[in-house]
């Protein structure tokens, strides 16, 4: 159908046998609909953001997959930019994109835009960050969001020795989260506070600063500095006196922020070493970080797999197929449970970086030194 109005369009800009051979090139079986399968198909790809590695690698990874079996594509970065997002995404809509994935800047803000592409019947699949408040999210693909704040607690908890009727602390923590315009930031701090409540219940955890509330702890656009900037004001206020023990921290780019404040604060010496520090892509300036003993962990997502999910996705419902799921109960957008394919994230730190993630070719060992 919409292929059909795209054709149309083409008539009325002048060249009606350019439109005839371009029909007959994107056919596969004689009627425009089926021309959307397959080859000649254009999939739009919106992502967040090119400061942080991981999209980069996203929407690369998506690309490659995508032209592999046949598909043009045009991939735009939002740059953490509201309405750039938008604009980029009205403007694949214009162009005559078939299918959207998109990682969303700020999940409330597609409502509109997404009408907009419900009307030219574009279907949209949500990448990694479930997009809220519209009917017209189609599929979602990302990973157990709740699992990764429960991998980065758990990690802190036995890395302080905390074990459950154990004695063992006080130890002093620190919470940090990531943007409250993510879907995701709940869910990895849900994860999270669940694992330590009752290490915080028993007082073997205390958070000095008293920031125990998502909506105290949130920081706009996962920005590094943002964090770096919070962590320098909780080392002033709460720990004059005595030093912080671990730090939840949800991003990798946020952990190199929290480091830095943490160096300007004195710790990294021998007589006063880091905190624990978790994090979350494996980013390599982050994995670098662990190597030299600075961030403790990090959580590992293959956007090489997500990456397959969503092309999978996007491929059946050119085909008239149904995407595999394996989640139809978690995701609700407010407007309707949608669909999920969720994979599975992995903890990392100075033990298993490397069967992890050099030798699954995540990460080239090169890269690292
Ligand atoms: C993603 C994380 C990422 C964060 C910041 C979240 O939506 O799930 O992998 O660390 O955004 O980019």
């Amino acid at each position: 159908m919409h292929r059909a109005r795209r054709a149309v369009l083409t008539v009325v800009a002048g060249s009606l046998a350019l439109a005839l051979a371009a029909c007959g090139q994107n056919s596969e079986g004689g009627s425009k609909d089926s021309a959307k399968g397959g080859k000649g198909a254009t999939i739009g790809i919106a992502m967040p953001t090119k400061s942080s590695e991981r999209w980069i690698n996203d929407g690369t990874n998506m690309v490659k997959q995508f032209q592999d079996l046949g598909y043009k594509t045009d991939l735009q970065f939002g740059e953490d930019n509201v309405d750039q997002q938008v604009a980029q995404i009205e403007n694949m809509i214009t162009k005559g994109v078939d299918v959207l994935v998109v990682a969303a800047i700020d999940g409330r803000a597609l409502s509109d835009v997404l009408q907009q592409a419900a009307d030219q019947h574009i279907e949209v699949i949500s990448y990694d960050r479930l997009i809220l408040g519209s009917p017209h999210v189609d599929y979602y693909a990302s990973f157990d969001n709740e699992k990764v704040g429960v991998l980065q607690a758990t990690y802190i908890v036995d890395k302080l020795g905390l074990k459950s009727g154990g004695t063992k602390g006080p130890f002093n923590l620190e919470l940090f989260a990531g943007s409250p315009d993510d879907n995701n930031t709940r869910y990895f701090f849900q994860g999270a506070l669940k694992t330590l409540k009752p290490y915080l219940d028993s007082k073997q955890l205390v958070v000095r600063s008293g920031q125990t509330a998502l909506n105290q702890v949130t920081t706009l656009r996962w920005d590094g500095a943002t964090a770096q900037k919070r962590m320098d004001d909780l080392l002033t206020k709460a720990y004059s006196t005595t030093r912080v023990d671990a730090v939840l921290s949800p991003y990798d780019g946020m952990s190199i922020g929290i480091l830095s404040a943490l160096r300007s604060g004195g710790y990294g010496t021998a007589a006063k070493p880091y905190p624990v520090v978790t994090g979350q892509d494996a980013e390599v300036a982050s994995v670098k970080s662990i190597i030299a003993g600075n961030q403790t962990q990090t959580v590992y997502k293959d956007t090489r797999a997500l990456a397959r999910q969503a092309v999978q996705m996007a491929d059946a419902v050119l085909h008239h197929r149904a995407p595999q799921v394996n989640d139809t109960k978690t995701y609700d957008n407010e407007k309707k449970v949608v669909p999920s394919f969720l994979l599975d994230p992995v903890s990392v730190d100075k033990s298993n970086y490397r069967s992890v993630l050099v030798d699954s070719g995540y990460i080239k060992a090169g890269d690292l030194t």
